[in-house]
């Protein structure tokens, strides 16, 4: 198979923008470079936009709203059908892509991070069938419309299913859109907006303008012609996007940054849910939003979890991503490499226990941006490392005497995202889940599901994404009064 970036290069797409339904040279010639974070090695340079760029697309967008708007559900449902069967055709090249802007290990790219990509296209094409655009309150109408031209604004960590979890619900409620995907992983972005091509999207429903998020971001944040901005990504940035948003009263959505708790109750079968734990503390590299990066263990149980967790962390195979049994690849890019790291040091100096991993890269991988997953035990809520995302495999593991200090601990951060609970007497678990300050709570590790709302609570974001409630984002509310007779 040809490789992504040969690909890209060879249509020509890396130094372009889509636009109204074309690849277009950008106006300005700056560029910014892709490495691969597996060999550190400069792989593609991108074209990065300006602000005139942006009044392009989002003038192709403005066009493109008063019909698209106005298309039958039906219509905006058969575009989604299109758009998943060919992901799902393209998966190989897409999984291949991601490993080499963010350095996924490719069997998780193929497992997670294209299909559950997929999987928010056909919940937005499902929920199509059935969503009540219109309903009759007495002789009122509540119509449920499309807000306008929308901002797509995310970034490199779940790259691909971040856009999808945007563009679905966008498209499917009758939104035209720009997408400003992350510059520092901006191949599968440029991969997407073929697709969104070869599937027939009308021109100036979906465009594309890559950029940093300083120019092209703040000028999609600030525009008067941009009805709504959903930003995934840290909170500094959420915040910045909201302010650049006010003076024009546009509709922001954002999803932030996390500190998940996990909370170990003492009725817990350990040795099942010490290593899902680790593993969804873990997965991606831990460079997940809503990662349960903190586990709340009794203080008598400390020693076993300690174990449990330090042989499941002993298990993940981290190095080269393109192989076959690797589970874990390097850290997606530099600056954040040199964040892990550094939060591991300040987990040292704060003088939490060292319970498996440290500093450095893994012994024998001497090039690429990989760390060592890491635990630290004996964590106190007040220290750096149990409050600041990190956004890297590294786990911490604070002990609690009461289920109320449990429940206290879990909320006691800025963030409100994820939260996840354990226990055998699912009546105390439910309890403990209800008290928990966050946008979703898992109840002993249970599936993925693509229809559960998903976002935050306090600085992790305003606004849901995922199933009705992420397509109910992208619409406005119109009562018709004396609509009906
Ligand atoms: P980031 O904030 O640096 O960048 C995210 C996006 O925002 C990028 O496209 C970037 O270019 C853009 N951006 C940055 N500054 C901007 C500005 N001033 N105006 C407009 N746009 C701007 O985040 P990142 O490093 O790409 O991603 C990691 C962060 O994202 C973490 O904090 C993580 O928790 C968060 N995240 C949240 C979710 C969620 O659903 N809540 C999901 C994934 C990641």
């Amino acid at each position: 198979m040809t490789s992504p970036v040969r690909y890209l290069a060879e249509a020509g797409f890396l130094g372009k923008f889509y636009i109204d339904g074309e690849w277009r040279k950008p106006v300005g010639s700056a560029t910014a470079s892709v490495v691969n974070p597996a060999t550190e090695q400069r792989i593609a340079d991108v074209a990065l936009g300006n602000d005139e760029d942006v009044d392009s697309a989002v003038a192709a967008a403005r066009k493109a709203f008063g019909s698209w708007s106005l298309t039958p559900s039906a219509e905006r449902a058969a575009l989604l059908d299109r758009v998943h069967g060919l992901l799902l055709e393209r998966l190989e090249l897409f999984a291949q892509a991601l490993t080499c802007e963010m350095g996924a290990a490719i069997t998780y790219a193929r497992r997670a991070q294209v299909p559950l990509a997929a999987e928010h296209i056909r919940v937005a094409r499902d929920n199509l069938a059935t969503y009540p655009f219109i309903t009759a309150r007495g002789r009122t109408a509540i119509l449920r419309e499309a807000i306008g031209v929308c901002g797509l604004i995310t970034p490199w960590n779940w790259p691909l299913y971040q856009i999808t979890a945007k563009v679905g619900p966008a498209i499917a409620a009758g939104c035209t859109v720009v997408l400003k995907p992350s510059e520092l992983s901006p191949l599968s972005a440029l991969l997407f907006a073929e697709l969104m091509d070869a599937a027939g999207c009308p021109p100036g429903v979906f465009n594309l303008v890559n950029g940093t998020g300083a120019i092209v971001g703040a000028a999609l944040a600030s525009h008067p012609e941009v009805d709504m901005i959903s930003i995934t990504g840290s909170t500094r940035a959420g915040v910045l996007v909201a302010q650049a948003a006010a003076p024009t009263v546009k509709r922001v959505a954002q999803e932030l940054g996390g500190k998940s708790p996990n909370i170990i109750l003492p009725d817990t079968d350990l040795g099942r849910a010490v290593p899902l734990g680790v593993g969804a503390a873990f997965r991606n590299l831990g460079q997940s939003c809503s990662a349960p990066t903190r586990m709340l263990v009794p203080r008598s149980r400390m020693g076993e979890v300690e174990i449990l967790a330090a042989a499941a962390a002993s298990e993940l195979v981290v190095g080269n991503p393109l192989a076959e049994n690797t589970t874990h690849g390097p850290i997606a890019n530099h600056p954040q490499f040199e964040r892990v790291q550094a939060m591991i040091r300040v987990g040292l100096e704060e003088r939490a226990k060292l319970v498996i991993g440290g500093p450095g890269r893994p012994t024998d991988l001497r090039i690429g941006f990989y760390a060592r997953p890491t635990i630290f035990s004996n964590v106190r809520r007040d220290m750096r490392i149990a409050q600041e995302e990190i956004f890297g495999p590294v786990l911490s593991i604070i002990p609690y005497d009461t289920a109320d200090e449990a429940i206290a601990i879990a909320n006691d951060t800025v963030y409100g995202l994820g939260a996840h609970v354990q226990g055998t007497d699912i009546e105390t678990v439910r309890a403990v889940a209800r008290q928990i300050r966050s946008g979703q709570v898992h109840l002993n590790h249970p599936d993925w599901d693509p229809n559960a709302p998903f976002g935050g609570y306090k600085r992790s974001g305003n606004g849901r994404e995922y199933g009705i409630e992420g397509m109910e984002e992208y619409l406005e509310t119109k009562a018709a009064l004396g609509f009906y007779r």
